[in-house]
């Protein structure tokens, strides 16, 4: 799998490092960007109908600041259904597929993405920096890390967003590192 070439503004984001897609190499950068728009916006109400769109939606307006005028990443968004068409309130705008729900893109397309896995070394100084105990129950068995700000919500992989629960506690939380 090929090295993924993204503008320098996603560069730091894990997510798009490892994925490659036919329509564009873009493309992945510009869905973590808009994933990470919604969710930095997401108590924003749109201007053409005054209320808070979903967190799955990207209006028109949206997808024309991130994507500019370039056609390519658009067309692959839809081509791999990261995107679909979709009108909300009378908006127009794309309906975004959820970190959680590529599994239709792994069915589609197996191997076209792959997400990191945090290393051996992050995961150690995190175990370690909590004390190698799950911070909810103390517990020190079966530990595991766990995003403190959801992956699928544009959460990252920064130690800062990273804690030590063990698989139950994680599991009871919903969301799994
Ligand atoms: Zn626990």
């Amino acid at each position: 799998m090929g090295t993924f070439d993204v503008s320098t503004r996603f560069h730091a984001d894990p997510r798009v490092v490892c994925a490659r897609v036919a329509g564009g190499a873009e493309t992945i950068g510009v869905w973590v960007s808009c994933l990470m728009w919604r969710s930095a916006n997401k108590n924003m109400p749109d201007p053409v109908v005054g209320k808070v769109p979903p967190v799955w939606f990207i209006p028109e307006s949206v997808a024309k600041a991130e994507l500019g005028r370039r056609r390519k990443p658009l067309a692959a968004l839809l081509k791999w259904g990261l995107w679909e068409r979709h009108t909300w309130e009378g908006v127009k705008g794309y309906k975004i597929l959820a970190e959680k729900d590529l599994w239709r893109i792994k069915r589609r397309a197996p191997g076209v993405y792959k997400r990191p896995l945090i290393s051996q070394l992050v995961r150690d100084s995190i175990y370690a920096r909590d004390g190698f105990k799950c911070l909810h129950c103390n517990t020190t068995e079966r530990l595991s890390l766990d995003h403190i700000y959801p992956y699928s919500l544009g959460g990252t992989d920064d130690p800062g967003n990273l804690q030590t629960l063990c698989v139950s506690c994680n599991s009871r939380k919903g969301v799994s590192a």
